[in-house]
């Protein structure tokens, strides 16, 4: 069981002024934030972030969306953190979502969805180094 989870608050989120609930939400739910930024993914990035979806007929539309305006990734840091943020965001399409949970909450559709959260403590690992740095996850006052 891992530790770590790589969050990104999506470009609608941010649009929407939601990163402050949002952001909120998960200090509550008791995640420890590590490392957060804010910055707009270029295309290359994008692709590299998504490639395992790159066969999948959303891969143009979902690299389109992540990169039309800034995004907010976050290293957060709880005991069991891959299924509880999971569980914190809920299903990938809202309408499918559980009550109280952040796409329930904040998200449009299966597309723009407002979250991103990793799916195994393997990406959780992969995705947190595609944004930060070695040096940026240990210059953290919670550490
Ligand atoms: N997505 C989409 N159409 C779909 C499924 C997914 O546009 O039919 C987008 C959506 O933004 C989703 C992302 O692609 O969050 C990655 O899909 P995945 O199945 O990994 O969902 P997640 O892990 O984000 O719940
Ligand atoms: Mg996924």
């Amino acid at each position: 069981m891992s530790n770590k989870t790589l969050a990104i608050i999506k470009p609608d989120a941010v649009n929407n002024e939601y990163a402050g609930e949002i952001i909120d939400k998960i200090i509550k739910a008791g995640f420890k934030i590590k490392a957060m930024k804010m910055t707009r993914l270029t295309v290359d990035s994008a692709e590299g972030f998504y490639a395992i979806h790159k066969e999948r007929p959303f891969f143009g539309e979902l690299v389109e969306y992540m990169t039309s305006g800034p995004c907010i990734p976050m290293a957060l840091e709880k005991e069991n953190a891959v299924e509880d943020y999971r569980k914190l965001i809920g299903a990938t399409d809202p309408a499918k979502a559980d009550e109280g949970t952040i796409r329930k909450l904040y998200a449009k559709n299966i597309q723009f969805n407002a979250v991103h959260g990793s799916d195994s403590d393997e990406n959780a690992e992969k995705e947190i180094s595609h944004f930060f740095s070695r040096n940026e996850l240990l210059n953290n006052y919670t550490d």
